[in-house]
């Protein structure tokens, strides 16, 4: 029987209820830190603005929601184990690293030049001691493991993360989660994972309404992994616009494919480093965590989506993806 790891401990893939798969509370891209002297990281007002945005959720019915910073871009599991004791939200946090172009690749990379390491190995050992004994000392067991590519390629630093997370998933049957750019390497990605040995059923392709293109989300569906609109909200027409999006969950819902498809925002509580939330907020107002629930769920019923299709998506596919069904 799967367990989920959350932050507070494990659970049944039963118990998780209402989830979103790929949100944040806190991230920062890789180097935020080099500015921490202008911006200093309040923590006890993280905490509270965390806690009213999961109080927002609760209304919603929402019960889990998966954290999807990886590793290199200012995970912090004390953080969002307080703010799981405190809301009652069951937090899912991950293990993972970015992809070359916007993570901290530059320690991996270096290793790979020495010929007697063996990277692969050593991301893979990385992922699975997080998994199975804990992040550092705080006790806290990943639940998922977070990869990512590049804008139409595969880098060698990032098939080198891939084939770690493959190997890593196997051992532990933890679900993968990742990252694409602009609508592109999705299927690839499948590839790399399931070539590796990664359960299908337990891969989750991400950000797919970078592409509007329904070939390009069905080549990836069908290889039997999940796939994510997991960016609602980020709405700047006409590359990345919600009403494609719309378009092509209905579309694809059509084709058969509510039970493989997930909804989530990758939205962030609170950006590492100088403050942004309030320019993102007025370039893009429906970037919020609630944005699903107010503007998404009720236009999909409009046009003829079911109720069932609806917690399908929502509730029982994420309980599906933990449990490898
Ligand atoms: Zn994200």
């Amino acid at each position: 029987m799967a367990k989920v790891n959350t932050v507070l401990g494990p659970i049944s893939p039963d118990q998780l209820g209402i989830t979103l798969m790929h949100e944040h509370i806190v991230y920062g891209y890789a180097g935020w830190y080099a500015d921490d002297t202008i911006a200093p990281f309040d923590r006890e007002a993280v905490v509270k603005t965390s806690l009213d945005t999961m109080e927002e959720l609760k209304t919603y019915g929402v019960k889990s929601f998966v954290d999807a910073t990886p590793n290199d871009s200012g995970r912090d599991v004390t953080l969002l184990k307080e703010v799981s004791e405190k809301s009652g939200m069951s937090i899912i946090c991950a293990t993972g690293l970015y992809n070359e172009a916007e993570g901290a690749p530059a320690y991996f990379k270096f290793r790979s030049t020495i010929p007697v390491f063996d990277v692969v190995n050593e991301i893979q050992e990385m992922f699975v001691k997080e998994i199975t004994q804990g992040i550092g000392t705080t006790g806290v067991k990943a639940g998922v493991i977070k990869v990512g590519t590049g804008h139409g390629c595969i880098s060698a630093y990032e098939e080198r993360v891939l084939k770690a997370a493959a190997r890593a998933s196997k051992e532990t049957g933890v679900p993968i989660i990742t990252h694409t750019e602009a609508g592109t390497m999705g299927p690839e990605q499948a590839d790399v994972l399931i070539s590796e040995g990664a359960d299908p059923k337990r891969i989750m392709i991400g950000h797919a309404g970078g592409s509007a293109d329904l070939k390009y989300h069905t080549a990836i569906l069908e290889r039997g992994v999940y796939l994510a609109f997991d960016r609602l909200g980020i709405d700047m027409p006409p590359a990345m616009s919600d009403s494609m999006r719309k378009g092509c969950i209905i579309g694809l819902i059509a084709l058969g494919y509510a039970n493989s498809i997930m909804l989530s925002h990758d939205s962030i509580v609170r950006w590492l480093g100088r403050p942004v939330e309030q320019l993102l907020t007025l370039m893009m107002p429906n970037w919020h965590p609630r944005h699903i629930f107010k503007n998404i769920i009720p236009a999909l019923k409009g046009a003829g989506v079911s109720n069932e299709q609806v917690k399908m998506i929502m509730e029982e596919n994420p309980r599906r993806l933990f449990a490898g069904e």
